[in-house]
């Protein structure tokens, strides 16, 4: 199965896409990379929808990128002594401490003491997705007394965001540690790790993925976007992840936020998604809204590896339609020649090596002539990522020996990955490239491709071949290449 498009699609499996034929069909209409969030759904669930999407890779051939999201650490209030909690009115003050007893209007339970310890006077405190805003008047080790300036109703287990504040709080919680270790033996292929805050806190959970998955960090946290350049160092991949975002920072910073992060990220030749509430009125009608559209369009527009689907399609009425609606938006707007426009006068990033100017050469030959495809050999899958992040206008084929990188290549950008047996010789990998061109319906016998490899064969970042070569394995066999 080819797509029509570059940018991929992330979609959220949970309630409402949880059996083979839902996900199925989710993939059908255009997701290229599921994801299973860790904050809902316990491990057999979990297991469940990992062996379902691994079944559907092996009935349709096409290698599928599954991420699981580490929930991180989530603060919550916690309970109160009546279900429906209480109205916090503006100017009023409001208690948090460590106390497990039942709270009521004037107070309720914070437990964790790391934020006492970090709070300051002055500071702010964010309560359910930031609807509540309250200014801390006066704390100590065990409690904070707040004024609350902007109210609204606290209840039970309620979210809680510290923005001004870098908390001394361990980047993995116990039960992420569980998490994680779950999901590296099932065989993921993406981590999502969520509220980073520094690289040390990327570096914990690659020292315990050892290598089973790649890392993606999720910019949440003002400190995140302050370190960013670090974080992004540390990590395979980043996710805008806005909903969170946009609750610690003043809403109108995401939208630059988000730009500039996509950026940076092409330029490093790492995945970028762009998430949350894309197409969030989906979640309850089977239309989107103008601005939604838009808002997919702008993050496509921007270069965005990937855009992503939350509630729409893991727990709303319509996650087929919301696939099919970023499938369709991706489509128009990547045949629009402003698009092209924008993506080549975006291309950055520092070029050094051969692979550098190799994967610009076969760009640059393939736009030239009329070539139909850039083939490339990429056994880590870091050729591949230099290719993507030129950004070509012929469709990038990714050959690998590795069916994990051929399944982690799914979130980046133009990446049509196929897993092929390894190769020897030079003439064996173009034979193999021709094989898998036509195959996957990507050339013909008449065209000609670029082939790009590192040789010897096995060594990753080793690219210093490229070839035009005939898209007929007769003609390959029967000429002088060795
Ligand atoms: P979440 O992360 O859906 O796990 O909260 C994404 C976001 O905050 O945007
Ligand atoms: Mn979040």
């Amino acid at each position: 199965m080819k797509r029509d498009r570059n940018v991929k699609i992330v979609a959220t499996l949970g309630p409402a896409s949880n059996d083979y034929e839902v996900i199925r069909a989710l993939h059908e209409a255009g997701a290229d990379v599921f994801r299973l969030n860790m904050s809902h759904g316990d491990h057999s669930e979990i297991a469940a929808r990992h062996a379902i999407i691994r079944q559907i890779e092996v009935d349709l051939g096409r290698p599928i990128a599954i991420l699981a999201d580490l929930q991180g650490p989530k603060l919550r209030c916690g309970v109160f002594a009546n279900d429906e909690g209480h109205d916090l009115e503006d100017g009023a003050t409001f208690r948090f401490d460590l106390d497990d007893t039942p709270g009521d209007a004037s107070r309720v339970q914070l437990p964790h003491k790391e934020i006492f310890d970090a709070l300051e006077p002055g500071a702010t405190l964010l309560v359910n997705d930031g609807k509540i805003r309250v200014k801390v008047l006066e704390c100590g080790a065990d409690f904070a007394k707040c004024e609350v300036l902007a109210g609204g109703r606290i209840s039970n287990r309620k979210g809680v965001n510290v923005p001004d504040v870098v908390l001394p709080l361990a980047a993995l919680s116990d039960k992420d540690r569980k998490d994680l270790e779950f999901v590296c033996e099932l065989g993921v292929d993406w981590l999502a790790l969520s509220f980073v805050q520094r690289p040390e806190d990327v570096a914990e959970a690659r020292d315990l993925a050892k290598g089973r998955a790649a890392i993606l960090s999720k910019i949440e946290k003002p400190a995140a976007v302050t370190n960013f350049e670090a974080i992004l160092d540390a990590s395979d991949g980043i996710m805008v992840a806005r909903g969170d975002l946009g609750v610690e920072c003043p809403v109108q910073a995401v939208p630059p936020i988000q730009k500039r992060l996509v950026r940076k990220c092409r330029n490093a030749a790492k995945p970028v998604i762009v998430a949350t509430q894309m197409l969030e009125s989906m979640i309850e009608s089977p239309m989107p809204t103008r601005a939604e559209v838009s808002d997919v369009a702008a993050a496509i527009y921007e270069g965005a590896d990937a855009v992503m689907l939350s509630a729409e399609s893991a727990a709303g009425d319509y996650p087929i339609e919301a696939v099919t609606t970023m499938n369709n938006v991706a489509e128009e707007v990547e045949s629009d020649p402003t698009y092209r426009d924008i993506i080549e006068a975006s291309r950055g990033g520092d070029k050094e090596t051969v692979a550098d100017a190799i994967v610009s050469a076969a760009r640059e030959i393939a736009e030239t002539t009329n070539i139909k495809l850039i083939c490339c050999f990429s056994e880590s899958g870091s050729t591949a990522a230099l290719t993507a992040r030129e950004r070509p206008s012929v469709p990038i084929l990714a050959l690998t020996s590795r069916m994990a990188i051929a399944r982690r290549m799914c979130l980046t950008w133009g990446c049509h990955c196929v897993k092929v047996g390894s190769v020897g010789r030079f003439k064996e990998a173009v034979v193999s490239a021709v094989r898998a061109a036509t195959t996957e319906n990507l050339a013909d016998k008449s065209d000609l491709i670029v082939v790009t490899a590192g040789v010897p064969f096995g060594q990753s970042g080793s690219t210093n071949i490229l070839r035009i070569a005939p898209c007929d394995e007769r003609l390959i066999y029967a000429s002088e290449l060795e």
